[in-house]
């Protein structure tokens, strides 16, 4: 059986992985050129040599099955134990540790937050920069052997027996708009369209060779900054490195306002939380996540089409949750159970 997948994030990869070891052949369809979607990695800096995490800093479990998950990376050397505490920094000023948030061991990635999408990505077939625009269910007696048709922005496509989005949902309730009007796929068409998201600008910043300051991580309360990564402290980047992500409030306000003057204004609040310097870097670059994080989500940890001769489903970040834990909890949940559902003869 040939299960698509559309998006290569933490979702579908996982339960990509599972339904390839159960014998599926898995194809995974990846608009963009990486892998992990937002675990993600950026090169960096003047020669684009300085390797930044510039989506999730940092993994961290609450349940056991991604705690499992998370020794499995651990053990294979795609994830490594980075802190168990955080800086804090309010009008008050800066604290070594944050005061109320409960500390245990978050992970890194030495090599990059994308090497996990990597590590993931070894069990299926994936297609970077293949967009998917359009998904059809075909009509009985019609000339495609599948039951599924995914046309992408290049105008090719592919025949597929099942098929999972694992998109952000605001691009799932886009693709399910294209099926034809079949009533069980407005029916999800009209859940995913219920989620709405926070947008964050990061900014990458460098600053050449500095001592390398000891907090790993600064969570902030101010009108700018929300939180604050030392890069340098994953790897051994040659320069000091930072990512600063900006809060709710300002990347909704700033979403549209020239990128050079959001750029100002997280330098001017970076200088007043770690000094001076913080403000004046060597090079500096911005990013722009317009779907960063799930600001509410679904109950389910999956969601499936009632039409068992066109298996659907979607999974992702705002199913069961709002977190990468809930990424993860999501395409497993749906793979364990379409394992079963789906099982190779
Ligand atoms: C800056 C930042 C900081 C974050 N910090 C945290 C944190 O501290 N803790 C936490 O729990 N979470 C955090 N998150 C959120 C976390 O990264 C996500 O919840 C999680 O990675 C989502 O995984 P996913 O697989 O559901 O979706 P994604 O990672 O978004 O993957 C979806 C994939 O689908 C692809 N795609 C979309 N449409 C199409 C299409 N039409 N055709 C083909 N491909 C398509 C996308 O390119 C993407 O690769 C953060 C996110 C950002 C951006």
């Amino acid at each position: 059986m040939i299960i698509a997948i559309v998006g290569a994030g933490l979702a579908g990869l996982t339960a990509g992985k599972i339904l390839a070891q159960k014998g599926h052949e898995v194809i995974v369809l990846e608009k963009s050129r990486g892998f992990g979607g937002r675990l993600s990695t950026r090169y960096a800096g003047k020669d684009l040599d300085v390797k930044l995490d510039h989506g999730t800093p940092y993994l961290e479990a609450n349940g056991e099955s991604f705690q499992l998950f998370i020794n499995e990376l651990v053990d294979k050397g795609v994830l490594a134990p980075w802190t168990d505490s955080f800086g804090f920094h309010n009008e008050e000023g800066f604290f070594e540790s944050h005061p109320s948030r409960e500390m245990k061991t978050v992970y890194a990635a030495p090599n990059g937050m994308n090497s996990v999408g990597k590590y993931l990505s070894r069990w299926v077939d994936v297609r970077n920069n293949t967009h998917v625009s359009g998904i059809t269910m075909v009509a009985p007696g019609s000339k495609w052997k599948r039951p599924w048709i995914l046309n992408m922005t290049d105008s090719s496509v592919l025949e597929a027996d099942a098929l999972i989005l694992a998109t952000p949902a605001i691009q799932a309730s886009g693709l399910l708009q294209t099926a034809q009007d079949e009533t069980p796929v407005r029916a999800l068409h009209a859940l995913t369209s219920t989620i709405k998201y926070d947008a964050t600008f990061t900014m990458m910043l460098g600053y050449g060779e500095m001592d390398i300051p000891g907090w790993k991580g600064v969570y902030c309360q101010n009108d700018v900054i929300g939180f604050i990564s030392n890069e340098s402290s994953k790897r051994n980047n040659q320069e000091l490195t930072i990512v600063a992500q900006t809060n709710k409030q300002f990347s909704y306000t700033y979403r549209d306002v020239d990128p050079a003057v959001v750029k100002t204004r997280m330098s001017d609040a970076l200088s007043q939380i770690l000094g001076k310097w913080a403000g004046v870097p060597k090079w500096s670059q911005l990013h722009f996540w317009r779907y960063a994080h799930a600001s509410n989500s679904l109950k389910q940890h999956f969601l499936e089409s009632s039409q068992e001769e066109a298996p659907l489903a979607i999974i992702g970040d705002y199913l069961g949750g709002n977190s990468m834990e809930s990424a993860y909890v999501s395409g497993l949940k749906l793979a364990e159970y379409w394992s079963e559902k789906l099982s190779v003869k």
